[in-house]
């Protein structure tokens, strides 16, 4: 016997709908290409998304083409993203910090047929469009005024949608119909595009809606840092207009003095990024002693989040840090660290060590963990695994049937990272599986060896690479960006870890750096730390 409910197809057209007609007046403060902030509503972004769909029909854009966008977060963005979903379109967001011939496969994997661009990328355009025969037209995201110099068939986005009207009848389609695509960086491989449906969209952002996930409400003012590029923006484009929240746009600029300004003017609430852009922040609020006045939560996920940012946004700052995982294969949210019944009722430093741990699962999800020939391991906290995850926001496949069947027997998704999950149901990533140390059969965690480094006061940033050695295959070696204008040495380093971590896990070498390379997302670059160390030769023959 079948239910007797409404079948009303789950697409994401109908979230900036509810923003429209139940919250229309909700501000959307937007740092624009022109460098100006400016000032919307959820009504007027509907209106422009409507414009949107009505601009790319004109184009010939049908149902399942694929529109890219290579902008920051801007309210121009916004109003394509929506307009683009809504009339059944798959916008795939570029990231522009990826290298020209990354870009130029991307795009052609995915065979955009419009590019709207932020004009700041206008060289790469005017390099990549060659390149890339299935794009007809690029748009700018800006008005005529600030339209660059190209030779380009282009327009500014103001001008494509002005004489468009505000009415376009949406939805209509089946609830699976792809609806954005984003390509994961490929650190092994070329990147593969995750094709999110609409379906998988809108369950994510009711997930990410719990209390004890990403938990917004109508009353937050949400400042969007993690690039609308990145990994489906977290969700946050959907989960934000389902409540309406404010939403903070803030363009290009991520250094921690606009990233201040922005959440004291707007007096944001919540906010969600990588690890490296709140430490650009903590250290931009330390050296000019700044307070925050209506900053309530964070996000932090991306990678793991050093404890020491933890401490200074709670204790220095009264902002409470929460730590998410996810990837782009996964919607983005898997795990929250937040405290169940039994850890809150720990002590203080108890639950610090379930806030450096990649949390629990949101409802909906399921994971195990499993050795290297898909038995599955226990949850005792201790045995690291593979992480395996399964759940209708998780990709079932790649675009374009790229690295083939991607699924165990059991239907699960093999996330690549390895980790342990605990008797309370804390998921810990120890490692990503390409970068764990392996060092006489056994895995050493670079992660938390990076965390700790993390703790002494002269460190502004960590990495823990293996090095191959003869004996134990691999030894760890850990590499020091200071803070500028503090001191320590190797010496001081290895002392300082000393005691902290088994003996087997000390570094056979601490090197200080003057930069960490990091990948286009704002994470350690690994892979260009191991080129860079081409060469290399550990120091001296450490017997352990
Ligand atoms: P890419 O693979 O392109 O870097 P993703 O954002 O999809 O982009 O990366 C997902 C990976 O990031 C995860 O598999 C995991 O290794 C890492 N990651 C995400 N969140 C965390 C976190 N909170 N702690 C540790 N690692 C994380």
């Amino acid at each position: 016997m079948m239910g007797l409910m409404q079948d009303v197809p789950l697409t994401v057209d109908r979230i900036l709908d509810h923003a429209a007609n139940w919250h229309g007046n909700r501000e959307i403060v937007s740092r624009d290409a022109e460098g100006l902030v400016t000032r919307s509503t959820y009504a007027a972004i509907h209106g422009d998304a409507k414009r949107v769909s009505n601009a790319l029909a004109a184009e010939g854009i049908a149902l399942g083409d694929r529109v890219a966008t290579m902008g920051w977060n801007s309210a121009r963005h916004l109003s394509a993203w929506y307009g683009a979903a809504g009339m059944g379109a798959v916008l795939h967001t570029l990231n522009p910090r990826l290298f020209l011939e990354q870009i130029a496969y991307i795009a052609n994997h995915a065979g955009d047929r419009l590019l709207l661009a932020d004009p700041a990328t206008a060289d790469l355009v005017e390099e990549l469009l060659p390149q890339v025969p299935s794009i007809e037209k690029v748009i700018f995201f800006c008005d005529a005024a600030s339209m660059p110099k190209t030779s380009l068939p282009a327009i500014a986005f103001d001008d494509w949608i002005a004489g468009q009207p505000a009415e376009y009848r949406w939805g209509g389609f089946d609830e699976n119909a792809a609806c954005g695509l984003c390509y994961t960086s490929g650190t092994t491989g070329n990147p593969k595009g995750v094709l999110y449906s609409h379906r998988s969209n809108y369950i994510h952002a009711l997930m990410t809606l719990q209390r004890d996930a990403l938990g917004l409400s109508a009353r937050d003012i949400v400042l969007l840092v993690v690039p609308m590029y990145h990994a489906n923006a977290w969700g946050v484009v959907y989960s934000a207009p389902a409540v309406g929240a404010k939403l903070v746009l803030p363009g290009q600029r991520m250094d921690g003095e606009s990233i201040y300004n922005l959440i004291e003017e707007e007096r944001v609430t919540y906010s969600a990024a990588v690890p490296t852009v709140w430490q650009m922040l903590l250290q931009y609020m330390q050296e000019n002693g700044k307070r925050f006045t209506t900053l309530d939560r964070v996000t932090i996920g991306g990678s793991a989040c050093p404890e020491s940012i933890i401490r200074t946004f709670r204790d220095d700052y009264g902002v409470d840090v929460i730590q998410g995982w996810g990837m782009t294969e996964t919607s983005p949210l898997g795990t929250v660290s937040v405290p169940n019944a039994a850890v809150a009722a720990k002590s203080d430093a108890e639950q610090m060590a379930y806030k450096l741990k990649q949390g629990r699962l949101l409802c909906g999800l399921e994971m195990k963990l499993v050795d290297d020939s898909g038995n599955r391991l226990p949850h005792d906290g201790k045995t690291p695994g593979r992480l395996m995850i399964r759940g209708p926001t998780i990709a079932g496949a790649y675009y374009g049937g790229e690295g083939g069947d991607v699924l165990d027997a059991e239907g699960f998704f093999d996330t690549g990272d390895v980790s342990t999950i605990d008797g309370e149901g804390y998921m810990q990533i120890t490692d990503r599986a390409k970068d764990v140390v392996k060092s006489g059969g056994e895995w050493i965690s670079s992660i938390e060896i990076e965390n700790i480094a993390m703790g002494h006061d002269a460190v502004a940033n960590a990495a823990v690479v293996g090095v191959l050695h003869p004996k134990w295959d691999e030894r760890p070696i850990l590499l020091c960006q200071l803070k500028p204008g503090a001191s320590a040495t190797a010496g001081d380093l290895t002392r300082y870890l000393d005691g902290k971590i088994a003996k087997w896990w000390m570094p056979d070498d601490v090197l200080l750096v003057d930069d960490i390379p990091l990948g286009p997302t704002g994470k350690i670059d690994k892979k260009a730390i191991r080129a860079g160390l081409e060469g290399y030769e550990l120091p001296f023959e450490v017997s352990r």
